[in-house]
């Protein structure tokens, strides 16, 4: 399991967007995905993001690809791609 600090996630490991939401819920010793698409990169909690090579090569292909928005509405007007990727925790950079 990627997450050893026993705490809740609602940062998305692959690209760094949060809106608040809970991705991973961290529930009397045990971590539970929600199952989240993230509006940014549209990886899904629990699907694309349980390995670090998942995520990387997650990473890597949204990067190359333009980093396209899941959800266009949700993207804030003054989106910053170098500072939402300094969110990633370093577990799974
Ligand atoms: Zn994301």
């Amino acid at each position: 399991m990627l997450n050893k600090g026993n705490a809740s996630e609602s940062i998305c490991r692959v690209c760094g967007y949060s809106d608040g939401s809970i991705r991973w819920e961290y529930f009397e010793g045990v971590l539970y995905s929600q199952f989240l698409i993230c509006d940014c990169c549209g990886a899904e909690s629990g699907y694309e993001d349980c390995l670090l090579t998942a995520i990387q090569n997650y990473r890597r292909e949204w990067l190359e690809s333009g980093t396209k928005w899941f959800c266009q509405k949700s993207k804030p007007e003054n989106w910053n791609l170098e500072k939402q990727l300094a969110h990633i925790p370093d577990d799974y950079k």
